[in-house]
């Protein structure tokens, strides 16, 4: 016989088998034996929390004639039928692949006669909400005017999708997420009767993976089970999970939570090479995190989900650690893995969440542990508006320091230039950007220069150590001269890392100097700037750049430039398609900056 998953031979086919839903299942069987059915019933809930069992359970209970408080048989061969799907009268109808208008229409048509063999016709309709609006309509037009002894029963994960007028329609349960001791106890079971060794331990990695899901659950047991020969270990759970174990888990936590990046980028570092999936390390960071906090307000019930008890370490964490600096923390991660979805290049992401998360580590968690713990277990609760306004403080004292430190450097710098060249950067977001190295470098700046840098800069990247590569990765040379090249960073944050981390500026100039044969100074730009200041030299600069040649046409990626612009600053660059199509003319602004940068880049928007 053909292997068959855990799940469908393990499906639940009386209520008294379902995990987890009790609430729903007396309900219903309390209808069944007050014989108080409803004619259309909404099953809403995430996905394998027992709808469409619940569903079939249902449809049995009402039609067998053996009932008994509200159970079916499972013996007559109503039950048989209906278990093995073979009854006419119970029809099951999967929305995600027949949504056509027709099919309800068909409904429609057939809903008519009467059942067959049964007591009630059931029409289990799952995932209901992927039914088009016509088909709703016509399920409408059904259910408005339900004829005796038809029942339907939808299902689906998301009912925000589904019309308010189906709604008003039906009776609603809504199937809850399975608690993880639910899903382990079920599990067990299931084990034992199949006389199956296991490590309790990767029974939990399991439950907790699975996120309340039981068919989610004992699908990663079948993948479990299938590794190990009839035994179930904690290797191959955390295997088939992608999770971390525990213990790692608490050291990178420790780790990073006491500033120490370089120990907390090593672990990550064995984390990936171990095959982990960085969505899901991801993941596992912020449910230890959130479970730390609920820890120091509710230490029994997290001991309850961890089914047992909490290792001493974490225990430590969650005493010492102030609840500022988690909830810092968990923005942190919930910012990053909502960056994470958009990349192919997640082990990225993580390597800048070490490195800000080791950041809050030093700046709160440090200072805050000599301070008296922030909440001791039943004391005052730390609110999230609390952290929020540390957070915008912070956030504000950080802005105050560049704006000061740039007065500092350049405090009569620019009076010279001319009004229309000032940068137009909003105060607020602007860094000390060191215009004084910036300049020189674009004035003597050459194409031929960028391409030798950007094509060793993987190498010299891999020169690094792991920190140093960590807060380089998003970087790329942009422009280079004989004397010097820029650098631009994808975000702000690791700018001004680089920018005051002067032992990573001295690897780079050595590595250059191996590799090119010069030191070449390195200036550090955040990459949202760089556009505004290459403008504003190349506009500032504009009498110096005239061609000496005759007018060349503009490159493709520019667009046509327009003529009478020329003489306000920035226009050309900035905006050329602006105007609409006008006489191609050389620009000198934009064939200088096509020399300097290459044709395909000069056309970047200043916003
Ligand atoms: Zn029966």
């Amino acid at each position: 016989m053909a292997y068959q998953a855990l799940y469908r031979v393990w499906r639940p086919q009386r209520f008294d088998d379902m995990i987890g839903q009790e609430v729903i299942t007396r309900t219903l069987k309390n209808a069944i034996t007050t014989n108080q059915i409803s004619h259309a019933y909404l099953f809403a809930g995430p996905r394998g929390t027992g709808k469409t069992s619940a569903a079939k359970i249902f449809a049995k209970a009402i039609n067998c004639h053996h009932q008994q408080d509200g159970e079916p048989c499972n013996e007559c061969e109503t039950c048989k039928a209906i278990t093995a799907g073979t009854l006419n009268d119970v029809i099951e109808i999967d929305a995600a692949s027949n949504n056509g208008v027709e099919e309800i229409r068909d409904i429609r048509d057939k809903v008519k006669y009467a059942p067959t063999v049964a007591d009630y016709k059931v029409y289990i309709i799952d995932e209901v909400h992927m039914l088009s609006t016509g088909a709703f309509n016509a399920l409408l037009k059904t259910l408005e005017e339900p004829p005796a002894n038809v029942i339907f029963i939808l299902a689906t994960t998301e009912p925000h999708k589904i019309p308010a007028t189906i709604i008003s329609r039906v009776q609603r349960f809504d199937f809850k997420r399975i608690a993880a001791s639910d899903s382990y106890h079920r599990m067990t079971y299931i084990l034992d009767q199949k006389h199956v060794t296991y490590d309790e331990q990767a029974i939990k990695v399991i439950a907790k993976a699975a996120e309340g899901g039981m068919r989610d659950a004992l699908s990663i047991l079948d993948q479990a089970l299938s590794f190990g020969d009839n035994e179930i270990t904690l290797d191959n759970a955390l295997l088939v999970t992608g999770s971390v174990t525990h213990e790692l888990l608490a050291t990178y936590v420790q780790q990073v939570l006491a500033g120490d990046t370089k120990a907390g980028l090593a672990t990550l570092q064995s984390v990936l090479e171990a095959g982990k999936d960085a969505e899901r390390f991801t993941e596992d960071i912020i449910s230890y995190a959130r479970d730390l906090l609920l820890y120091q307000q509710a230490p029994k019930l997290v001991e309850e989900a961890e089914m047992g008890s909490v290792s001493e370490d974490f225990q430590a964490l969650a005493d010492k650690t102030p609840a500022t600096t988690m909830y810092a923390m968990i923005n942190e991660l919930n910012a990053i893995q909502q960056q994470m979805r958009f990349t192919t290049h997640p082990d990225v992401y993580l390597e800048i969440l070490t490195i800000k998360l080791a950041e809050i580590g030093r700046t709160q968690g440090a200072s805050a542990v000599a301070s008296p713990p922030a909440a001791p277990a039943g004391g005052p609760v730390q609110t999230p508006a609390t952290a929020d306004t540390v957070t915008a403080l912070q956030h504000q004292v950080d802005q105050l320091k560049v704006a000061v430190q740039q007065l500092e450097q350049a405090p009569v710098a620019k009076p010279a230039a001319r009004p229309a060249a000032k940068p137009r950067v909003n105060a607020t977001h602007t860094q000390e950007v060191n215009l004084a190295k910036i300049n020189p470098v674009l004035g003597a700046a050459t194409r031929e220069k960028l391409n030798q840098l950007q094509q060793v800069w993987p190498d010299l990247l891999n020169s690094l150590t792991v920190t140093q590569r960590a807060v380089m990765k998003v970087s790329q040379p942009v422009a280079a001269a004989d004397s010097g090249v820029i650098v631009a960073f994808d975000y702000s944050f690791l700018y001004q890392k680089a920018t005051t981390d002067q032992e990573l500026t001295d690897a780079l100039e050595n590595g250059l100097d191996r590799m090119v044969g010069t030191a070449l100074p390195i200036v550090f730009v955040p990459k949202d700037q760089w556009p505004e200041i290459r403008k504003n030299y190349l506009t500032a600069h504009k009498s110096e750049l005239k061609p000496h040649t005759e007018p060349q046409p503009v490159a493709d990626g520019t667009g046509p430039s327009s003529t009478a612009p020329t003489t306000d600053a920035g226009a050309p660059v900035a905006a050329p398609n602006e105007t609409g199509p006008q006489p191609p003319q050389a620009n000198p602004v934009v064939t200088k900056a096509e020399e300097l940068f290459g044709k395909n880049i000069v056309d970047i928007k200043t916003d």
